[in-house]
């Protein structure tokens, strides 16, 4: 971490002046949107500083748990004299919440580990070997002599579970685990965050994932399956978004290199989840797409009908098995 010093004092500079913070995330926010929203939110607000906290959608109920997400609005309305934009690689990836007539002339922080980031904040933390933007926030915490509190603790220890799936993935390190431990002694509770945030999830998503999983195809080393509107009304599935899963699934198989899921939106248009095993890089793939993300786990969004979508993307990803 830390790969230009320079950007870490000027954001602590940015901070410390600022009066007013609208700290924002990306859409369909995952639990390192929120845990390093709402880990910020806290510890800024402890500074004095008025913080208004904002996403295109609400959280996940999943996230219930921590104090505060009820504040995360779903308007970004008001006067503020700086923004904070969080787990982020791109501005269309804020959705609605970025209103570019009235946030355009902030000054704006970025605070990031995604590779495909595009540096488009006044100032840039951009750390890809974080595990997570809550492992950032907190490291910068820590350099402002911030005081952890149980609520900022468990907001970034959901961060950092979540974006790892609890320490197993290939952007764990062992400073990813002195943060985990510096969070749990003070007051994050890991079991409960990791049952919470990871392992619950609704009968809903259960079947969603069982349809899924009975329908993917394998081609060569390649893994992918489509979630379709009507798949989910026959279902009887009220989650109108997400994949239950199923991308995560469909990699843990041996026989798999590269998976891919394919979900379409009420709006018509197709999200598409990307998992790489070691060694393979979707996030190039979710760049040249319009999305983003990590070498192990990217997405982009497509227009429809499903069908174009999976002609545009599977022989893209066929490449990456064969040029890898
Ligand atoms: P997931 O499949 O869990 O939704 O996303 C995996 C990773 O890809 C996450 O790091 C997420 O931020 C990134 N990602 C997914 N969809 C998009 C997208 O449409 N745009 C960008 N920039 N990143 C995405
Ligand atoms: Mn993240």
């Amino acid at each position: 971490m830390l790969s230009n010093p320079s950007a870490w004092a000027d954001a602590e500079g940015l901070l410390r002046r600022a009066h007013a913070i609208l700290a924002v995330t990306h859409v369909s926010p995952d639990g390192d949107a929120i845990g390093s929203l709402m880990g910020l939110t806290h510890a800024l607000r402890g500074l004095g500083k008025t913080v208004t906290p904002a996403c295109q959608d609400p959280p996940h109920p999943r996230f219930e748990y921590l104090k505060g997400v009820h504040d995360i609005r779903q308007s970004a309305e008001g006067d503020f004299d700086l923004l904070v934009v969080l787990d982020t690689s791109d501005l269309a990836r804020l959705g609605t919440i970025f209103l570019p007539a009235q946030h355009g002339r902030l000054p704006m922080v970025v605070i990031d580990h995604h590779v495909t980031n595009l540096n488009f904040g006044t100032v840039n933390i951009v750390e890809p070997t974080a595990s997570s933007t809550a492992e950032i926030v907190l490291a910068l915490l820590k350099k402002m002599g911030v005081p952890l509190t149980p609520d900022i603790a468990s907001a970034l220890l959901t961060g950092v579970i979540t974006d790892t799936l609890g320490f197993r993935t290939s952007n764990t390190t062992s400073n990813t685990l002195a943060a985990a431990m510096e969070l749990m002694q003070h007051g994050a509770p890991l079991p409960e965050i990791i049952r919470r945030a990871l392992v619950m999830r609704s009968f809903d998503s259960l079947r969603l994932l069982g349809a899924g999983l009975s329908s993917a195809k394998l081609e060569g080393r390649l893994a992918y399956a489509t979630l379709s509107q009507k798949l989910r009304r026959e279902l009887g599935v009220q989650e109108e978004r997400g994949d239950g899963g199923l991308v995560g699934t469909l990699i843990t198989a041996y026989e798999v290199d590269v998976a891919a899921v394919f979900v379409e939106l009420t709006s018509g248009e197709i999200e598409i989840g990307l998992r790489a095993q070691p060694g393979f890089d979707v996030s190039q793939v979710a760049l040249e797409f319009g999305g983003g993300g990590h070498a192990a786990a990217a997405g982009c969004t497509l227009p429809g009908p499903m069908r174009d979508a999976v002609n545009r993307v599977i022989p893209r990803l066929k490449r990456v098995i064969e040029e890898t």
